[in-house]
């Protein structure tokens, strides 16, 4: 762990030192602090006197598979910053905003519903992983210009999703944090893409991963030099089938004790229906959620991806005085835009 203050060349050394004795080192840069993570001969490594190195504050010995995103050495909770929004303790953020991104007057009402909801982001697909090749797959490129026009309206800075590690790139010109979808999370070469775009990414839990799954995917992330990432539980798999997925709250706890990263809920694809959503959500804040992201839609009926589960009207307005009322409860407060 290296000192805030440590320098480039200090980093170097580090690496250098630990190469030289045959190791390897990861380097990851997180908003307050580099982590180098080593994995070599760990009894080596206690030879070579890391913590006389300038700018090294500690050095850990991690029992846990994860190391860089353990909370293990690094106990003090993270904050990502999203365009200047923050995700982390003392925080509380709502994302908010179409499941798809369909027209441009269709997303820049939906970014406005989510703003007067209280949200600080915006979330709206332009790359849709569809479970049938028939529905709509999302506009592409055209949508992730149609989310700028809205960020520009708004204010709003934009979450999206990215579904293969050849379009992070031009995803990442246009999100403030890349989302990898649940389909997505053990897709190694697109969680190294996205490790290494400069983006914060929001990982969502495989629908069938455990914990120790989801952790070692946002491992892949780390590893590549990026921190910056944000957990989001979104409902799993079970024999239940009254309803869309099950939220698993208990990870969000869990998780908190386990990781650093910040610990997000998606009530949205985990009911399903919009009258589960808001309960999911206050639920989700009563667990120490550091973000809920909601799908909505200014005209749900029409909506060509998910619109049954898509807030508007009583059910938006009920989710709008949770965010606000609730969160001050646990020490947290609203982010504004
Ligand atoms: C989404 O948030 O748009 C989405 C597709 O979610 P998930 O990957 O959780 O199904
Ligand atoms: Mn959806």
């Amino acid at each position: 762990m290296m000192a805030p203050e440590a320098t480039a060349e200090d980093v170097a050394a580090v690496v250098k030192t630990v190469e030289a004795a045959g190791g390897e080192a990861f380097v990851s840069r997180g908003v307050h602090r580099t982590i180098v993570g080593l994995v070599g001969d760990v009894e080596q490594f206690e030879t070579l006197n890391l913590t006389a190195l300038r700018g090294v504050n500690d050095v850990v010995r991690i029992s846990v598979p994860y190391k860089l995103v353990s909370r293990e050495h690094h106990p003090q909770m993270s904050t990502v910053q999203v365009d200047g929004v923050p995700i982390g303790p003392g925080h509380f953020t709502l994302i908010a905003g179409p499941c798809a991104v369909e027209t441009p007057e269709q997303t820049v009402a939906a970014a406005r519903m989510a703003k007067q909801a209280g949200a600080a982001l915006l979330r709206g697909g332009a790359f849709k992983p569809r479970t049938s090749p028939y529905a709509f797959q999302g506009l592409g490129k055209r949508g992730l210009e149609i989310l700028a026009e809205a960020k520009a309206d708004t204010g709003l800075p934009i979450v999206t999703e990215v579904v293969d590690a050849q379009d992070v790139p031009l995803v990442s010109e246009y999100a403030d944090m890349l989302q990898i979808g649940t389909r997505n999370m053990q897709n190694f070469a697109l969680l190294q893409a996205a490790g290494g775009s400069g983006k914060p990414v929001m990982l969502k839990r495989g629908m069938n991963a455990t914990i120790e799954e989801w952790l070692m995917a946002a491992e892949y992330i780390a590893q590549r030099g990026n921190l910056d990432i944000v957990l989001c539980e979104r409902g799993i798999r079970t024999f239940e089938t009254s309803y869309r997925n099950t939220l698993d709250i208990t990870a969000v706890p869990l998780v908190h004790s386990l990781s650093h990263l910040p610990v997000i809920v998606d009530p949205s694809h985990a009911g399903g229906r919009r009258e589960l959503v808001v309960p999911l959500a206050r639920a989700a804040i009563a667990a120490g959620a550091d973000a809920v992201m909601v799908d909505l839609h200014p005209e749900p009926g029409s909506a060509l991806c998910d619109g049954p589960q898509a807030l508007v009207d009583v059910d938006l307005a009920a989710l709008a005085t949770a965010v606000r009322e609730l969160p001050p409860l646990l020490e947290r407060q609203l982010t504004t835009r």
